[in-house]
């Protein structure tokens, strides 16, 4: 299929994600034929640089040699076959490594095939525990205004974003919502980088008053990445362990986004130096090959659920594809190269490659703040920068820069004012300086009326 028979069809017959699909009559969806390195390569032979690690999955590349191997080797082998009453070593591997790597003592996985499934997962053992160690009326969930766990219907009752949700309120489960940590418009007039997180006060009233009947508070650990790479401190993680554990409340990491070094250290509650009770792990696992998810718990939470089949404790969830090996060996693959290539290691200089442009964006006079986490940036676009007052959505300014980086051959993607940088940890320095430009031109183009 050439270039044009491919965008022809697409319009015919696909549905694309998270899209208004009208926006497409203006801005044809583009051709993919193939990946190189951080870059994205389409039918025609142009190069765009993949910004966003294509939705945060990314860690190492396109077409990245050492994956590409280790996937077809396992395809010689085999490619998936049922995971209850068998095992296989790629899934027993990848258990061990991750029991040992995240924080804490988080000894058992449980497999599935993307992140909102690992979220629902979560939610459900942390509910079936209490059901089943006496605490039938711990039955609520407490998350944070603007958050993200996906869109399932009880990973979108988690969530906060309006934008996602809000059509379906009716549907959703009931639960508890405290107003998340927003630094860029503190209430208490503090910054990030000092300050000990009084805004910490709203979620802590919330689950006291609660602590009966919650069984657990679900969070995305340092960023809030779909409420526009909000980005908070690890004080705030720190109070919230002190918090569940003395309510007795299950905290739930959802590190789907931030895991795997994005936050500059492979997990993001390494940086509080605490450890969640429940972890789901998701997107850069497999390198951004293949769809897998991970739910981590310790054995407190497993051996509520282990007794005599006729106890009927089982967790008795599964999906289709759980535990696929070719995904697992993929992300075993993931770990050896985070450990060969020294790639945390590396990451202080593209960091500090991105701090270098802070002065440039927050000179622009629409720019309201650059902010940073490890390799993960945004840049918060204000109609007002002396009142922080954002730009009408409507205008679509994220959207607008999107479409003039493309022009120059970078992949940004908007988050309504905000347009953000997350791309693959192995981005070279001159790639990502050129990123960083294209960027701040569009961004000036964008806001000069
Ligand atoms: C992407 C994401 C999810 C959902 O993962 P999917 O694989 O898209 O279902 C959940 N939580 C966070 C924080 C995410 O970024």
């Amino acid at each position: 299929m050439n270039y044009e028979d491919t965008v022809r069809y697409d319009r015919q017959h696909v549905w694309h994600p998270c899209s208004q699909e009208k926006d497409y009559e203006l801005q044809p969806p583009i051709p993919v034929a193939r990946g190189e390195g951080v870059y994205l390569i389409d039918k025609a032979g142009r190069r765009y640089i993949d910004g966003v690690s294509s939705w945060w999955v990314n860690l190492f590349g396109h077409n990245h040699p050492r994956l590409n191997r280790t996937l077809k080797n396992q395809v010689d082998r085999i490619s998936h076959h049922i995971f209850a009453g068998f095992t296989h070593e790629p899934a027993v591997e990848l258990a061990r490594r991750l029991s040992a790597l995240t924080p804490g003592n988080l000894s058992r996985v449980f497999f599935a095939d993307n992140g909102s499934a690992a979220v629902e997962v979560a939610l459900k053992m942390s509910f079936q525990y209490w059901q089943q160690s006496g605490r039938s009326e711990k039955i609520r969930f407490v998350s944070l205004s603007d958050a993200y766990h996906g869109e399932t219907v009880g990973a979108l009752s988690v969530g906060g974003c309006d934008l996602y949700r809000k059509v379906y309120q009716p549907m959703l489960l009931e639960t508890y919502q405290a107003r998340g940590p927003d630094c860029y418009r503190c209430p208490y007039g503090l910054h990030r980088d000092s300050c000990d997180a009084p805004c910490f006060e709203t979620l802590e009233k919330l689950v006291q008053e609660h602590r009966d009947e919650v069984a657990a508070v679900i969070i995305e650990p340092l960023i809030q990445c779909a409420a526009g790479m909000r980005i908070y401190p690890p004080v705030y993680l720190r109070k919230l362990r002190v918090l569940c554990d003395v309510c007795q409340v299950h905290y739930i990491a959802d590190e789907i986004a931030v895991g795997f070094g994005r936050t500059g250290t492979l997990f993001a509650n390494e940086q509080a130096g605490v450890a969640p009770d429940l972890l789901c792990l998701s997107k850069g696992i497999t390198g951004g090959y293949l769809p897998l998810s991970v739910t981590l718990a310790g054995e407190e939470i497993y051996q509520a659920f282990y007794d005599d089949y006729q106890s009927l404790k089982a967790f008795l969830h599964s999906h289709s594809y759980t535990g696929n090996p070719l995904a697992c060996a993929l992300a075993v693959e993931v770990l050896n190269i985070f450990e060969d290539e020294k790639i945390l290691q590396q990451l202080p200089a593209r960091m500090g490659l991105l701090d270098r442009y802070a002065d440039r964006f927050e000179a622009l006079p629409q720019v309201g703040e650059f902010r940073r986490c490890g390799l993960v940036a945004a840049v918060e676009m204000v109609a007002d920068r002396s009142r922080r007052t954002p730009y009408p959505w409507q205008q679509r300014r994220g959207y607008k820069v999107y479409k003039k980086a493309l022009e120059r051959g970078a992949l940004l993607r908007p988050l309504g004012n905000v347009v953000y940088f997350m791309p693959p940890l192995t981005i070279p320095e001159p790639v990502l300086e050129e990123l960083l430009e294209t960027a701040l031109q569009a961004v000036k183009e964008v806001t000069a009326c």
